[in-house]
C-alpha cells in the first residue's frame, strides 16, 4: 500500500548545487512528490523538529547546521516508502554508506549528509505534519 514518508534535502546539499541531482534520484527510484518547498528555517524549529535527539552531543550542532541556509522539505509516496527511502539515502555516516546511494555521492559528513528521511509510520506522520498543512498534501 501507498505510504508516505518526509524527506530533507538538507542546506549542505542545497548549497552545493545538488537538489536537482538528489531530486532526480528520488524520481528514478519511483517516489512520487505529494508536497515539496524550498525555505530557510530558524534554530527553534530545527529544535522542535530533531526534539528526539535533544539529548544527544551533536543535538546543538545539528540543529544550527540545519538552520544554516536554505533547504527542501519533500512528502514522498510509493508502496513502502519509508524503507526504500533510507535504502535509496544510505547509511547516516557517508564514509559507511554503500556505493550508489544518495549520502555515498552528496554527503560530506556524519553530519553534514545531504538528506533526511523518516524511520518509521509515526515518526513519518509527526514530521510531515510538523512541515505541511493538510491543504498542502494534494
Ligand atoms: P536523518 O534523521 O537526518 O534522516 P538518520 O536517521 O540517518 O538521519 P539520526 O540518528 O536520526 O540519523 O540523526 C539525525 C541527524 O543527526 C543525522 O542525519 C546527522 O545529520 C546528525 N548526526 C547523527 N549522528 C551524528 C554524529 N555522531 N555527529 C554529528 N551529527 C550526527
Ligand atoms: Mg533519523
Amino acid at each position: 500500500m501507498a505510504q508516505r514518508t518526509l524527506s530533507i534535502v538538507k542546506p549542505d546539499a542545497v548549497r552545493k548545487g545538488f537538489t536537482g541531482a538528489i531530486l532526480a534520484e528520488i524520481d528514478r527510484g519511483g517516489f512520487g512528490i505529494v508536497a515539496i518547498k524550498k525555505l530557510s528555517i530558524s534554530k527553534e524549529q530545527a529544535e522542535g523538529f530533531y526534539a528526539v535527539h535533544k539529548e544527544r552531543p551533536f543535538f546543538d550542532g545539528l540543529t544550527t547546521f540545519m538552520s544554516s541556509g536554505p533547504l527542501v522539505l519533500l512528502v514522498l509516496e510509493k508502496d513502502n516508502a519509508i524503507a526504500d527511502l533510507r535504502k535509496l539515502m544510505g547509511a547516516t555516516n557517508p564514509a559507511n554508506a554503500e556505493e550508489g546511494t544518495i549520502r555515498k555521492r552528496f554527503a560530506g559528513s556524519i553530519q553534514e549528509n545531504a538528506v533526511h528521511g523518516s524511520d518509521a509510520e509515526d515518526t513519518a506522520a509527526f514530521e510531515i505534519g510538523y512541515w505541511f498543512a493538510g491543504y498542502e498534501l494534494i
